[in-house]
């Protein structure tokens, strides 16, 4: 059962000496026995180092270390096999790093170990967090655990997974267009994608680099101001990052939202969105005003071109990004007559569909001739798209939109028309275009079949502990967050 707690509710117990690291983490690894091979959240999983990691922590909470000094102390945390834990596979779910070991520590890895998490498992994704629905995992897709049959959201889908089926007590992911927000939404956790230069990003293997964030998953706000506060921060390793100081987002997190202006960009509320969405965010609309909030309709111009600007711009810098391998420097090498024939081979069998299509498409809007008329015009819609919402962030605290246009479809639906998984991103994709902070919860399920619906909060530039603040009290008034999918022997709720 310690697996089916918060982050915060396990830390207590632990700090209480209920149970133990060691018993929580037999608990998480029983739950991926009893699960994942059905799921296929996780990767790989070093039960091994994990369970050292664990009687660490049993000694230190032993000797009096506190969860006030250390607060994951004891308490099991998974990651995208994107972000490089020390002598743990990366292998960004792509075949050609399958025998990748990571020879250092990601800075929220150092960061985790020092919060004293214990860490144990790489989680599923979308090859090199290109997609939608983890499909494009060279290792075959995740599973949503509301309905197997149905995509789990991505491209940190094993992440959101595993929160939600409590094969963890809480996820890192990253999001570079809605990676970790969408995943969340399509099962019923919370996820967090902080503003551009909150989290270091040194040890994240770079997909689109002016895009990208690490966020978090997890099983409620509190959880998520927690490990936020535990992640962020400067680091001269990653110049992205911004040295300003990190709050402690957990101690405003009750301060209510009376007072506080939402905009509605009715830019977000037009054909394409699903009744049942719509009908679950407006509920919310309406509980956010019992609470004391003020709504407001705002208008966000430059929506329309988002999509188009980020599916240019991010497969731009994935095209330089992903130059590396090669077959020289990592992974996996398929040997050719000479050094041209050897990356043809190399990357040709490594690399799947998705990747190849991203690194053609980006080293053709950057080629000379349509650079103008492609990338930079791009930037220059990038731009507009950023002035949009801070003007917005004139007269509004926070932006309340849908996560999705519609909940959680079935595997396979779209994986063979890349442009209706595109617009898959339609409700995400301007938060990293704009550099804001964005985070989805859950706000209602769907009727037949039962999955559930994700509200999107979007917010200022280091605005994170007003979004915090107002996902808290939703939550508090309501019960979506407490739910669980209906897996097979899933014991009662505690
Ligand atoms: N679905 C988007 C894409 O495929 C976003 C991915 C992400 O945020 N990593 O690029």
């Amino acid at each position: 059962m310690w697996n089916r707690l918060t982050l915060t509710e396990l830390a207590q117990r632990l700090a209480q000496r209920e149970t133990s690291a060691s018993e929580a983490l037999a608990a998480c690894w029983d739950r991926i026995q009893q699960v994942d091979p059905v799921l296929h959240a996780y990767l790989s999983c070093d039960i091994a180092e994990a369970r050292l990691q664990a009687e660490a922590a049993d000694r230190a909470l032993a000797s009096g270390a506190t969860h006030r000094e250390q607060p994951l102390l004891g308490v099991p945390i998974s990651l995208k096999d994107i972000i490089a834990v020390r002598e743990q596979p990366l292998t960004c779910g792509s075949k050609l790093l399958a025998n990748f070991v990571s020879p250092y520590d990601a800075a929220v890895t150092e960061k985790l170990r020092a919060a004293g998490a214990v860490l144990f498992g790489r989680l599923n994704l979308d090859e090199f967090a290109m997609g939608s629905s983890t499909e494009n995992s060279g290792f075959g897709p995740a599973r949503n655990p509301w309905d197997p049959s149905r995509i789990p959201g991505g491209s940190s889908g094993g992440s959101a997974v595993a929160v939600a089926a409590d094969e963890c007590a809480a996820a890192l992911g990253s999001d570079t267009g809605g990676s970790v927000r969408q995943p969340a939404a399509c099962c019923g956790v919370v996820g967090l994608k902080p503003t551009y230069g909150r989290v270091s990003r040194y040890g994240l293997v770079a997909y689109a680099s002016s895009l990208d964030q690490i966020g978090t998953l997890t099983k409620d706000v509190r959880d998520a101001a927690t490990l936020l506060g535990a992640i962020g921060g400067h680091d001269p390793r990653d110049s992205t990052s911004v040295p300003q100081p990190v709050p402690d987002y957990t101690a405003t997190l009750e301060q209510g939202v009376r007072g506080l202006k939402l905009g509605l960009p009715k830019e977000y509320f037009v054909g394409g969105l699903d009744p049942e969405v719509r009908a679950a965010v407006e509920a919310a609309v309406a509980q956010f005003q019992q609470l004391g909030a003020e709504t407001i309709e705002i208008s966000l111009p430059h929506t329309d071109y988002a999509i188009a600007a980020y599916y240019i711009i991010a497969p731009a810098e994935a095209s330089a990004n992903l130059a590396r391998f090669d077959g020289v420097r990592y992974g996996s090498r398929v040997a050719g007559a000479d050094l041209l024939e050897l990356y043809q081979r190399t990357r040709g069998a490594g690399f799947g569909p998705e990747v190849k299509r991203r690194i053609i498409l980006g080293t053709y809007v950057l080629s000379s001739g349509y650079y103008d008329a492609y990338y930079l015009r791009a930037q220059k819609v990038r731009t507009l798209i950023r002035q949009d919402f801070l003007e917005a962030f004139g007269t509004v605290d926070a932006i309340l939109t849908p996560t999705t246009p519609s909940a959680a479809f079935p595997l396979g639906e779209k994986s063979d028309d890349p442009l209706r998984m595109y617009l898959e991103d339609i409700y995400t994709v301007s938060c990293n275009l704009a550099g804001i902070c964005g985070l989805s919860l859950p706000c209602g399920f769907t009727r037949q079949p039962r999955l559930p619906i994700g509200l999107q909060l979007l917010g200022k530039p280091f605005g994170e502990a007003t979004l915090l603040r107002l996902a808290y009290a939703y939550e508090q008034a309501t019960s979506w967050h407490r739910e669980k999918p209906p897996l097979p022997h899933a014991p009662e709720r505690a």
